[in-house]
């Protein structure tokens, strides 16, 4: 087998961890209540993080807990603490950014460290002074192409992780203050408002240049097309960003990049086919524009996204996940979204290629009929060859 790049994917709440697990990815990174620098996902309670890291470890998989704030000295008083639960729940590694923070985590655990791209290393020297500062893994600012990735790794002897897909930060990863002033939100302290991809309203020299207001607004990521040269630099982990990002995404985004990860590593290429394949699913998830941004070659003006919204008519929404199957019966699944008798439905198994499906029968638990069903309900449609436990159901957009 070829060695190939974990998968680390976005675990914003304990269900999407068990979606991303579920759907192939090798590690997953989340935050507690405190300290991580996405104060507005559904962080993770204690008992949250327990039954998440034994999830986790069950499946093979390993859990990353961010603590990437740069942290005043009234929030640092309460670190020692967290950090030594974290020990005792088995963390695999903190990923932290503030120099304070990583000596408080070495003098109360032996966790391992990786640095958080919110420190903007991109360079052999940075890397090396990582190092010495005894973390094990960096990961690397969303400026650094793969090869220089590469570079990175096999000079200052540290594992590189890379971001492979997802929303882009227009400053150096997140070192920016606009929502601070715009919003008196801390973009350094997990209050980022996403204020570059809001429309601004200028001084223009005519009207067709006010029809580009979103100037501060990038594409998103994606690194599909470009797997094979991560893999062939010994890039160690492949990261994807969106704890904010729905259960859809977080399943999507880990079974594609799973699936194309394991098939490397069996033969060693990708078939064009499969590559246009997995880049159609890709599509199926709400983003905007992609592009590969830094990872080949510099980002430039051909980066920007420069309209207000992705394309609605590419969305998929997600339907349900499958509670229970009964083989050549029904599936039971509970609702997230409303869908109505003889609505085709799409079912997205663990691996391989999603299977569509018409609800020309619908059934509450009292087995009575229903034409359109409500969310946070039980109901049964039909079974479907291949179907599991835990799978997601999907539809179009209407
Ligand atoms: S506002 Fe935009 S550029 Fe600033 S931290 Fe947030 S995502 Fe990054």
């Amino acid at each position: 087998m070829i060695k190939v790049p974990e998968l680390l994917a976005p675990a914003g709440s304990l269900d999407k961890l068990k979606v991303a697990v579920d759907y192939g990815a090798d590690a997953v990174y989340l935050a507690g209540l405190k300290f991580g620098l996405r104060s507005a996902a559904e962080n993770f309670t204690i008992q949250e993080l327990e039954e998440g890291v034994k999830y986790a470890h069950d499946r093979g998989a390993v859990v990353y807990t961010v603590i990437n704030g740069f942290l005043h000295d009234q929030d640092l008083a309460e670190l020692p603490e967290f950090v030594k639960i974290l020990e005792s729940l088995k963390i695999d590694a903190i990923i932290a950014s503030d120099l304070g923070v990583i000596k408080t985590i070495k003098d109360n655990s032996n966790i391992p460290i990786h640095l958080s791209t919110q420190a903007s290393c991109l360079n052999v020297e940075s890397a090396k002074f990582w190092k010495k500062q005894g973390v094990e893994r960096v990961v690397l600012g969303r400026e650094t192409s793969i090869k220089e990735a590469g570079k990175i790794k096999r000079e200052a002897g540290v594992e590189v992780e890379m971001f492979v897909h997802g929303s882009m930060c227009m400053a150096y990863s997140g070192n920016c203050v606009i929502s601070n002033f715009t919003q008196g939100r801390d973009s350094n302290r997990g209050g980022c408002a996403h204020s570059c991809r809001f429309e601004y309203s200028l001084k223009f020299e005519n009207e067709e240049a006010k029809k580009k207001a979103f100037f501060m607004s990038s594409k998103d990521l994606n690194g599909l097309a470009v797997l094979e040269e991560f893999i062939k630099e010994g890039i160690d982990s492949i990261k994807v960003e969106g704890r904010m990002k729905s259960h859809l995404y977080a399943g999507t985004i880990s079974k594609v990049y799973s699936e194309a990860l394991k098939y490397y590593a069996e033969h060693g290429n990708f078939l064009s086919d499969q590559i246009y394949e997995w880049e159609r699913e890709l599509k199926k998830v709400t983003h905007r524009a992609y592009a590969a941004s830094n990872l080949t070659e510099k980002a430039d003006a051909s980066t920007i996204f420069n309209e207000r919204e992705s394309d609605p008519n590419v969305d998929y929404i997600m339907i349900g996940n499958v509670i229970d199957t009964v083989k050549d019966e029904f599936m039971l699944v509970e609702v997230k979204n409303a869908f109505e008798k003889n609505q085709t439905l799409e079912l997205l198994p663990f691996t391989g290629a999603a299977v569509p499906f018409k609800a020309n029968e619908i059934t509450g638990l009292d087995n009575e009929s229903v034409d359109r069903t409500k969310p946070s309900t039980l109901v049964k449609v039909p079974w479907v060859e291949g179907a599991a436990k835990n799978n997601i159901l999907r539809a179009q957009r209407c």
